[in-house]
């Protein structure tokens, strides 16, 4: 259940629908009932899901078939409730892991409630008064459910201010019924909406949409201010033997403004300590993490980090606050595959891998102080496709001077002899314009 922590209130909204989509309304609540019951059934026998976190995926692994599980336990329960969609079949999952939940939670309280009488009752016994009784019966596990239906993602679409797209059952088959709000569908400043839950009241059916108070950082978000044709974005490429490289953007991608922090020096500086680590540990074969003798050392490769990390952030921020850009992009990181090679080596790259994770933290902090809100893009191809005639075609080579500065050409356009991280922070801008054209 996610969202479950910062809810604040709910959106109530009378729908106005003829009679035959009424009836469906109905049925596919009925339906959703059914499917959640089932469910409780199946945590009922298998209540250990309960304690484990992928609970939802080993709910649906005891009951629905794919290809990768073609015998669930449950095998009756895809011809009961056939072509069910699956944001209905998650929703019935999450609703009846919620009532279980709920008991157990009763069960426990129960369960305490009557060691205290039989403690309490050994007591009187003790100076000879009579035991009372304990006559709380223990709660019993929930067997049918009256559950309202929750619609998550692929199962609602927002047509309009006043018209949802609702998943129904017609009885065989799943159809989007268009429904008419009384009211708008408008979300207060500072709230974003959840996923509305479809409740029948004495009146007729309404759907509730949970409203979240956002938290400061995201008060002005990145798609309202992508709407604004004069906002600006600082996108940010973290590397290796450079730290940053950023270019400040307009709205049509053109680069205002370029900025590198080089990391030769503090590179140079890692790096000696890293070796001398691994030389201590090659020397007596242990992790010296822990150990006295390398823990200076360690301390101060983590100081080294901070440092770095700090100096970076204030100035990726100071640049973005300069220039007037009201978003800061990065890439997210990629997963870290350790290379081959030395020890120190592959050491000095997980240590890149924790640099650039704390100068994002630290930027995301800085910004947040500023009104600067900071966002990250998926990395996959950013430093191979070209951001000029968008081909795969991007070839890096090193010039061999200056050192350590990897360039880029373009063997489709002709692009050549830019800046490769440059380049990568041209494609995550792009990338990020196109998330919301
Ligand atoms: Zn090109």
């Amino acid at each position: 259940m996610p969202h479950r922590h910062g809810f604040c209130k709910t959106l109530r909204l009378p729908v106005l629908v003829p009679a035959p989509v009424i009836d469906q309304l109905q049925a596919t609540t009925d339906l959703f009932r059914q499917v959640v019951t089932y469910y409780l059934r199946v945590f009922a026998e298998h209540l250990e899901v309960l304690d484990n976190p992928r609970w939802l995926s080993l709910a649906e692994k005891l009951t629905h078939r794919t290809i990768k599980n073609p015998a669930p336990l449950y095998h009756d329960f895809d011809a009961l409730f056939p072509c069910l969609p699956s944001g209905f079949r998650r929703a019935a999952i999450a609703a009846s892991y919620g009532l279980a939940l709920a008991w157990r939670e009763n069960y426990r309280r129960w369960q305490r409630a009557k060691v205290s009488a039989e403690e309490r009752n050994e007591r009187r016994a003790a100076v000879g008064k009579k035991p009372i009784r304990f006559t709380e019966r223990p709660p019993q596990f929930p067997e049918t459910a009256r559950s309202w239906l929750t619609y998550y993602g692929t199962e609602f679409k927002v047509f309009d201010a006043r018209h949802l797209l609702l998943k129904v059952t017609t009885g065989t088959s799943y159809i989007y019924r268009k429904v008419a709000l009384a009211r708008p569908w408008e979300i207060p400043a500072g709230y974003a909406a959840g996923s509305p839950t479809l409740v029948q009241k004495k009146n007729g059916w309404e759907v509730h949409i949970p409203l979240f108070l956002q938290e400061r950082r995201d008060l002005r978000p990145a798609a309202a201010l992508m709407q604004d044709p004069a906002t600006r974005i600082c996108a940010v490429d973290l590397g290796l033997n450079h730290h940053a490289v950023m270019t400040i953007q307009d709205a049509e991608g053109r680069v205002l403004a370029t900025a590198f922090i080089s990391g030769a020096k503090d590179n140079h500086l890692r790096k000696q300590y890293l070796e001398r680590i691994a030389r201590l540990q090659k020397k007596t074969g242990v992790i010296p993490e822990g150990e006295r003798f390398a823990k200076d050392l360690w301390d101060k490769v983590k100081n080294l980090v901070g440092d770095i990390a700090h100096q970076v952030s204030r100035r990726i921020v100071d640049l973005a606050a300069q220039h007037g850009a009201r978003i800061i992009v990065f890439e997210h990181l990629k997963n870290l595959h350790p290379e081959k090679g030395t020890r120190s080596r592959r050491m000095n790259q997980k240590l890149g891998y924790w640099v650039k994770g704390r100068i994002f933290q630290y930027t995301q902090y800085k910004a947040l102080h500023q009104g600067i809100i900071v966002c990250r893009v998926n990395p996959r191809d950013t430093s191979r496709r070209c951001p000029y005639c968008g081909f795969m075609s991007i070839e890096r080579y090193l010039p061999g001077k200056p050192h350590g500065i990897t360039l880029a050409q373009c063997g489709n356009c002709g692009l050549h002899d830019v800046h490769a991280d440059w380049l990568a922070t041209k494609n995550i801008g792009q990338k990020f314009r196109l998330r919301y054209a």
